[in-house]
């Protein structure tokens, strides 16, 4: 199992239902916690091992995969023995897979209640997870909304995913069912943020999954989940998230903890503080703050390092952080833990500035 990496700060919280996801707890007070979902064929066993355990050395904790039919079963049984990350299942129209992974290893399900078939079908897989103690996490989108909401004209598409979502939890609760996490995803922030809002008041003691679904590429994807997250983060509401992303999965993990981070949640790489330089900047800062944040991409340690560009903001917020420099002309000024160490010409600056974040 991946340590788990350090808790920087925790905002004050919706106190949900803790569960525990092979050992990972999410909720009642337990830190956000990072997930995503693998993006190859479940078959290719030793492909989907060794991607799961890049991304648990990037800081992904939990791993779901898709379980689309009958055949990936053996393959997924597998991948639930080798991975370092609880597995989740992601079960889609049958109910059958569902219990069939439940069997073989996930520490936890993913279904959307409404396209498993009946509900009848829906409690099959509720008391084969209830009898085993796996966890499900209920997961409406707005892409595949339950028919009896999907066609209601007097509701915006919010009260049907809220709706849709608190009558799934009300029946699992019915049959005795605790152990969910919740998610209701759109593609589109405003009705997303509305969305969660809405299902914190409602249901304030289940625990929330949040992401944004279909929320694009690297760049338009960053955006709109660093707005619909970090807006529902700072209001306490969320225990684990997904950023979904059209890019390589260890930009997922890489968003997911630039949003903690910058939410003052979780903090487990350093974060670059630098200026936008302006006409009194002296030194070609854009080039030095580019190689400073190159390099941070290695550093496991949660520092503060402000690369500043001149004397106005430079030596405050060089002071501030952990190891900073203050720029002047040709030359910068290191700081470290508050103090003016030295003054270095602007081409040694780099390398002095990772001197002192190896001393911390
Ligand atoms: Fe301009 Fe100095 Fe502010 Fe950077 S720190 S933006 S160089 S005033």
């Amino acid at each position: 199992m991946a340590s788990q990496p350090a808790v920087f700060s925790q905002a004050p919280r919706n106190l949900t239902r803790q569960i525990s996801v092979g050992g990972v707890k999410i909720g009642g007070g337990a830190p956000v916690i990072v997930q995503s979902m693998l993006d190859m064929p479940t078959t290719h066993v030793s492909r989907c091992v060794k991607t799961i355990e890049q991304l648990a050395a990037q800081g992904c904790e939990l791993i779901r995969v898709a379980v689309p039919n009958a055949k990936a079963l053996p393959a997924f049984e597998q991948i639930c023995e080798q991975s370092p990350l609880p597995v989740i299942a992601d079960i889609h129209f049958d109910h059958r897979l569902a219990i069939e992974a439940a069997q073989r290893g996930a520490a936890k399900l993913r279904i959307n209640p409404g396209n498993i078939g009946s509900l009848e079908q829906v409690d099959a897989i509720i008391d084969e997870c209830g009898q085993r103690g796996i966890p499900m996490r209920i997961g409406v989108n707005a892409g595949s909304l339950d028919k009896a909401f999907a066609e209601r004209a007097d509701l915006t598409l919010s009260e049907k995913l809220v709706g849709s979502a608190v009558s799934f939890v009300e029946h699992f609760r019915s049959r005795g069912f605790e152990d969910v996490v919740l998610s209701a995803k759109a593609h589109d922030v405003s009705t997303t943020i509305e969305t969660y809002r809405k299902l914190a008041q409602r249901l304030p003691e289940v625990p929330l999954h949040l992401g944004v679904t279909e929320s694009g590429t690297l760049m338009q994807g960053t955006i709109k989940s660093a707005i619909a997250i970090g807006a529902l983060l700072l209001d306490g509401i969320g225990d684990t998230l997904r950023v979904s992303l059209t890019a390589p999965l260890h930009e997922e993990v890489r968003v997911a903890w630039g949003i903690l981070a910058a939410t003052g949640l979780r903090r487990r790489r350093p974060e670059l503080i630098s200026c936008p330089t302006c006409g009194r900047c002296q030194v070609d800062l854009q080039r030095m703050a580019n190689e400073v944040d190159q390099r941070l991409q290695t550093v496991e340690k949660p520092l503060a390092v402000a690369v500043m560009g001149c004397v106005v903001n430079g030596p405050g917020e060089a002071r501030e952080a952990d190891v900073g420099v203050a720029c002047g002309k040709g030359k910068g000024a290191i700081f470290s833990k508050g103090e003016v160490l030295y003054t270095v010409g602007e081409d040694a600056i780099v390398e002095a500035l990772f001197k002192e974040i190896e001393e911390l």
